[in-house]
């Protein structure tokens, strides 16, 4: 029999605001040590998938109305996003959201925050972040707001290995950058997946470099999956050439 997935989304519906249907119905597994993809135009429900699963819904007043999330096995719902964070799963949101103020060094301290580490492991986490980012060692003492945006993104990914993730769910990372940047995030984010195993569910909207990095993919479109496949397959598809890679 195939092995538990680490995730997997069973059927959710989520309604913003008590009536704006945004999401109608959506599963997707991730497998341990895989990078999975959820792909799609603006506005699919690529970020409302991701919220619903780290439990980030709330704020946004939207709730998750049918079906259920299981993470290791244990429907995890009700968990708080910090019950989440400690039980591996981190999301990176999009917009990279660092603390302008803070230096890089800070920023990523803050992704401890779940840890209480001691100082010496605060270190080696440090250094691991470093190891697999050594532009932000370089960074380190910078403000925030003063680095580039592909050290913005750097930074939100590393604070989110500051927590020890199984999985980092991780929202348009591309977004706003240059194609050399993000060739460079994902490669990162290949190596994580690789020499930590950490397991990875991205959004995004640029479907080829995704498809490039990723194992498998999940397509939406208007709150649903309307296609799902290795991505090898989903790059060789017809339609998703035409409509999504652009290549037609
Ligand atoms: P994007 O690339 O913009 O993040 P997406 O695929 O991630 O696109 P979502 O952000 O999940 O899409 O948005 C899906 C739909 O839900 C959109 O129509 C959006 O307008 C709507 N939506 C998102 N957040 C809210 C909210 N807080 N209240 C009401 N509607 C929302």
């Amino acid at each position: 029999p195939p092995a538990e997935p680490l995730l997997s989304v069973n059927g959710i519906e989520v309604i913003y605001n008590h009536v704006i249907l945004v999401l109608k119905g959506v599963s997707l597994t991730v497998p341990r040590g895989g990078i999975t993809a959820l792909l799609g135009a603006n506005g699919a429900g690529k970020t409302t998938t991701l919220r619903a699963i780290s439990n980030l819904l709330q704020g946004e007043r939207g709730e998750v109305t049918k079906g259920n999330i299981e993470y290791k096995g244990e429907k995890v719902e009700r968990l708080t996003p910090a019950d989440l964070v400690k039980r591996g799963v981190v999301q990176v949101m999009e917009g990279r959201h660092c603390f302008a103020h803070l230096t890089v060094e800070e920023n990523l301290l803050t992704g401890a925050y779940t840890r209480s580490l001691s100082r010496a492991d605060q270190a080696g986490a440090l250094e691991r972040v470093y190891t697999y980012f050594p532009r932000l060692k370089t960074r380190r003492a910078s403000q925030a707001g003063y680095t580039s945006g592909g050290e913005q993104q750097m930074t939100a990914i590393g604070r989110a290995l500051m927590a020890d993730p199984d999985m980092i769910l991780l929202d348009e990372p591309s977004m706003g950058l240059a194609p050399q940047v993000v060739d460079e995030i994902f490669q990162i984010v290949r190596d994580l997946n690789q020499r930590e195993s950490v397991s990875f569910l991205l959004a995004e909207q640029n479907t080829n470099i995704a498809l490039r990095y990723a194992d498998y993919g999940y397509i939406l479109e208007n709150g649903r999956v309307m296609m799902d496949g290795a991505a090898a397959s989903l790059t060789a598809n017809e339609d998703v050439k035409e409509f999504y890679l652009g290549i037609g």
